[in-house]
């Protein structure tokens, strides 16, 4: 008989909650410990593609995502920054499949934590420490709280406290460019499409919004340079005249809903180099903890989504003796598929942010674009994880 085992998920954003699911779905005992005094997330949007939908709905999520999402379809739009129209934006898989969802991030942390069973989510314990000994691991606590498990999945974001357990610490790296995000409500712009992904694309900045909350809220995101104190702040609330100021003379449907910004948050934006390695015995990191990407593929949370499952599937074949090498594997299966995301993310922002002299060349380049979004969009993380063998851990 297999030997069963416990496995703890040390943070509670959109990976560690999809995992604590996934996990559970295939009847793994796991709980999770989130830094802060309650889950939640900043007011701001997320866009799910079909490869995360794809196995939100497999646990059970499907109805959740169409009553919380806003499917947007094609009328979905790249422009120039003065509104000429550039390419549609690929919706669909290449099978015509549409699950394209603007998504509020709150609503998304809210039904994947309301699927959990209340106790096994431990808000208010801030990890800081991890030591593994035989065949545990043993997670420390800011408040004192000591836990052992037999796997500790390190879903704590780009800063990660685990990360460094695995491979040395190093820096994030700075893109230039710091992101402006926000809500407004759709009663305020009521001719604004509830159905439509738009992106204008100008020199150095481009301007996004997608519906989100069954199109209730526009999601809008302004993408500018960064001068030094937004370098340093990481994300701090934003000045929403310097947010209109960065995009007049753009599309004026775009000064038509930056009017009704009150407030704005703002993000420095990082990534990292792909690490060689995820695992060390029983720890393995997974989301951001593992590959912060910048957000222009838009699948920081996807992938994460697609980890998740990768994860909970490999995990269901292993016990607590071969856990270990099950970890392995799952890093292997991930490491190469996210590595191409996180080099595709920066590229993609090149294009966005028009570091081009000839435009005709980048939008040419962003209708071409179409393949490499179906590409990413038909990858089904499942039947690779089941194929997946899971070999002694060296
Ligand atoms: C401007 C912008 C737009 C984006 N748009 C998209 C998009 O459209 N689509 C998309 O897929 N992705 C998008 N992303 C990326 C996406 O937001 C992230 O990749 C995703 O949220 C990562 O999820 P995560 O759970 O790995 O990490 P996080 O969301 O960072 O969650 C980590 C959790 O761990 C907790 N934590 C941290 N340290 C500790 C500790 N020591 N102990 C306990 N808990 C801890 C944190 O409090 C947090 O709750 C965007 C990002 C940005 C900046």
């Amino acid at each position: 008989m297999k030997s069963p085992f416990e496995v703890v998920v040390v943070g509670g954003g959109i990976g560690g909650l999809f995992a604590a699911n996934a996990l559970m779905a295939h009847g793994i005992q796991v709980s999770t410990y989130e830094q802060a005094p309650a889950l939640g997330e900043i007011g701001a949007g997320v866009f799910l593609t079909p490869n995360s939908v794809r196995q939100l709905e497999r646990v059970g999520f499907g109805p959740a995502v169409e009553k919380w999402g806003s499917r947007v379809g094609a009328e979905s739009r790249y422009f120039r920054h003065d509104g000429a129209p550039i390419a549609p934006v690929q919706v669909t898989d290449s099978s015509g499949w549409n699950a394209t969802f603007g998504m509020h991030r709150a609503d998304l942390v809210e039904f994947l934590a309301r699927a959990l069973p209340a106790k096994t989510i431990h808000t208010g314990h801030r990890c800081t420490g991890l030591e593994q000994h035989g065949n545990k691991a043993r997670i420390s606590f800011a408040n004192g709280a000591v836990v052992e498990a037999d796997l500790v999945i390190g879903a704590d974001g780009i800063h990660s406290e685990l990360r460094p357990y695995v491979f040395p610490p190093s820096r994030p790296i700075f893109s230039g460019s710091v992101a402006y995000r926000g809500t407004v409500a759709h009663e305020l712009i009521p001719n604004w499409p509830t159905n439509a992904w738009l992106m204008w694309l100008g020199k150095g900045k481009h301007f996004l919004t997608f519906p989100v909350r069954a199109g209730r809220l526009i999601n809008y995101v302004g993408f500018v340079p960064a001068d030094e104190e937004m370098r340093e702040s990481w994300s701090a609330p934003g000045d929403p005249d310097v947010l209109r100021r960065e995009f007049t003379s753009w599309d004026p449907r775009i000064e038509s809903l930056l009017r009704h910004v009150q407030t704005t948050l703002r993000w420095a934006l990082y990534d990292r180099e792909p690490l060689p390695t995820w695992t060390r015995n029983r720890l393995s990191l997974l989301g951001d903890a593992a590959h912060p990407m910048l957000p222009h593929l838009g699948q920081g949370a996807n992938q994460s989504i697609e980890d998740g499952m990768a994860l909970a599937t490999i995990l269901a074949r292993a016990d607590r003796e071969t856990a270990p090498a099950a970890l392995l594997a799952y890093e292997r299966l991930r490491r190469e598929r996210v590595a191409q995301v996180q080099r595709g993310a920066r590229e993609n922002g090149l294009r966005y942010d028009s570091a081009y002299s000839d435009l005709g060349v980048r939008d040419a380049e962003i209708t071409a674009h179409a393949a490499f979004r179906k590409r990413l969009y038909d990858h089904d993380v499942v039947p690779e994880a089941r194929a997946t063998a899971i070999t002694a851990a060296q």
